[in-house]
């Protein structure tokens, strides 16, 4: 039994069956027993390896592009460079190096992360020691400046329900339990607003997954974009439309049942980039980008090459390694997705299609 089932079944036994949201947010940051709350996920010990953790050169690719959006809307003398959960703080640390000879980009830059694991932000903070940086615990608490921001893999954090098409209405689905185990069961059929506008595209059966969290931070971000200038960058798995169950757990690098280890295994969800462009209106969206084509559009080959000139052996070897992780479409090239959103008659920035 993990440490957090007891507090999931004692909630699940007064108040009846969880969403799948308030199951997920328990999950993941319940204060005593959450995964990110309590622990250094990242890394070959740990349970998953994201793109920053693969190679310097995805920051570092990402770092410019930043940059060059920054010097397209006129190069502000003073702007919040941001990140929305940055893990281990490898991210920001790449995009720091590869920029520090951008004229004026670091003097200009109030480096914030925005961060909910106090057990992260120590990671980050050793990450960044070199650095003044900035953390809050929300978006709300970024300062009312030009925002030039980088999420990557933090959207699919976020805690969604799911629903499932009955009728002209939902069921959605719940855990509940089953003697000292968790089972999913569903409501009774209701309407649901917010898929108002999915009762044209599905048929009973479907299911369908919001994430009202990650709604209501893109429109907090596009707001002050919108108001102060500045861009957003968003990475992550997931695709246009939301279809079809997306929840998965994953523990010591392979997929576990989402019920089985609560609190120890990493929870994620697939983005829906099609409603994060709908909450950044009034901004302009980029087309949907797959991660392999930002990449290689933003120069990752040219530095790939770069780099491996001072490399040799296992070393290169897996330096060659992460170039193809990151890029090549069997591995997470296609999988992720990437947009930007920027204000309306700004250009767009470099390595994404209008
Ligand atoms: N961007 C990093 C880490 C991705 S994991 C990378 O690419 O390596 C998700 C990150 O988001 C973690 O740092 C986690 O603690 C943070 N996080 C999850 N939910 C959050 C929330 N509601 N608010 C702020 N940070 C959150």
């Amino acid at each position: 039994m993990t440490a957090l089932l007891p507090h999931l079944l004692a909630r699940i036994a007064q108040d009846g069956p969880l969403t799948v949201a308030d199951y997920m947010a328990d999950c993941l940051l319940h204060p005593d027993h959450g995964y990110y709350a309590t622990r250094d996920p990242f890394g070959a010990d740990g349970d998953f390896t994201t793109a920053p953790e693969i190679s310097q050169m995805f920051g570092e690719v990402l770092g410019l592009c930043l940059a060059q959006t920054w010097q397209d809307q006129g190069a502000l003398t003073s702007f919040t460079l941001a990140e929305l959960g940055p893990g281990r703080g490898t991210l920001m640390a790449d995009i720091l190096r590869a920029t520090a000879r951008v004229p004026g980009f670091h003097t200009a830059a109030r480096v914030h992360l925005v961060e909910a694991s106090d057990t992260l932000k120590r990671v980050q903070r050793e990450t960044l020691s070199a650095n003044d940086v900035t953390w809050c615990d929300t978006v709300a608490d970024l300062p009312n400046a030009p925002l030039f921001l980088v999420a990557n893999e933090f959207f699919d954090a976020l805690p969604i329900r799911q629903f499932i098409r009955a009728g002209d209405g939902w069921r959605e689905r719940l855990v509940g339990a089953e003697g000292n185990a968790l089972s999913f069961g569903t409501s009774a059929a209701m309407p649901v607003d917010a898929l108002s506008d999915r009762l044209g595209d599905t048929a009973e059966g479907d299911l369908v997954e919001t994430c009202a969290p990650a709604l209501a931070i893109m429109s907090d971000v596009a707001d002050r974009i919108h108001r102060f200038g500045g861009a957003a960058l968003i990475i992550d798995y997931g695709d246009w439309k939301s279809l079809g169950d997306t929840l998965q757990a994953v523990k010591g690098h392979a997929y576990d049942p989402v019920l089985a280890h609560p609190g120890e295994a990493d929870l994620t969800a697939h983005v829906d980039f099609e409603a994060l462009a709908g909450a950044a209106a009034p901004l302009s969206t980029s087309r949907m980008t797959p991660q392999g084509v930002l990449l290689e559009r933003l120069g990752i080959t040219a530095r790939a090459q770069q780099l491996a000139k001072i490399l040799t052996g296992d070393a290169l070897e897996n330096h060659i390694a992460a170039h193809r992780r990151l890029t090549h479409p069997e591995e997470m090239g296609t999988l992720f997705k990437a947009i930007a959103v920027h204000p309306d008659g700004t250009p767009t920035p470099p390595g994404f299609d209008p």
